[in-house]
């Protein structure tokens, strides 16, 4: 018997340069019931960023218009920037029974953990070290020496919220690190809260028993 189910919201969350994006990536690439989350931002779009497919960039007019309208499951300022996840494609994708990726910060993790704890799995990525944290950075090569000194400054602060996750992993190594992120999100898959289904059919079972 193979239940239908709802989707699972897999949270992956970290200082930036611990690996996330890479996990998520590994993740997404190998398992079509996997979907990410896109979400808007007000940052500036990098060189190797496509709009609609890493984020959607817009102004901050644009943002705080679908705030008002309540088009955002969640939101956050980060490094001076706006973030956020809009609610549509999350609810459809649920329903759909396809699980949604999640590369968000431990504020926008809070505040779904008020709407949807339910529905959710969270893992916090931790780097090996700070040399490993700050040569990833380095490698990217994408900000300026100023813009990482930040995300150090705020990797220190997201450290402080490991506590508010499921699961803490230490990224030593790309591969491990994916293969345990899907044990986690098998386990999860098989909730009893996803299962659709689930009391009709433990019910015909009792009839079954009730009327030899
Ligand atoms: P980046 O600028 O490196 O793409 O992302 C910076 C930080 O913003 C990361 O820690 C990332 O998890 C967080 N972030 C990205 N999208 C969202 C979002 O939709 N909501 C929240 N709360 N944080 C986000």
């Amino acid at each position: 018997m193979e239940f239908k189910r709802r989707g699972v919201m897999l949270v992956l969350a970290s200082p930036s340069g611990a690996g996330k994006s890479s996990i998520s990536r590994a993740l997404f690439g190998a398992d079509p019931q996997i979907k990410l989350s896109v979400s808007v931002t007000t940052r500036a779009r990098r060189t190797d960023e496509v709009d609609g497919k890493h984020y959607y960039f817009r102004d901050v007019p644009t943002f705080e218009h679908m705030r008002e309208a309540g088009e955002l499951l969640e939101w956050a300022r980060v490094h001076d920037n706006f973030y956020a996840t809009p609610r549509a494609q999350v609810e459809e994708e649920l329903t759909a029974g396809n699980d949604i990726l999640f590369d968000i910060d431990f504020q926008g993790t809070l505040q779904l953990y008020e709407k949807c704890r339910e529905d959710m799995v969270t893992v916090f990525i931790l780097p090996p070290s700070i040399v490993e944290l700050r040569a990833r950075l380095e490698r990217r090569a994408q900000d300026s020496k100023g813009t990482i000194d930040k995300r150090l400054k705020n990797a220190r602060i997201e450290m402080d919220h490991y506590g508010e996750y499921d699961y803490v992993l230490v990224n030593r190594d790309l591969e491990e690190s994916v293969g345990k992120v899907r044990t986690i999100l098998a386990a999860a898959r098989l909730r009893r809260s996803r299962l659709q289904g689930l009391d009709s059919f433990v019910k015909d079972l009792q009839v079954q028993i009730d009327m030899p």
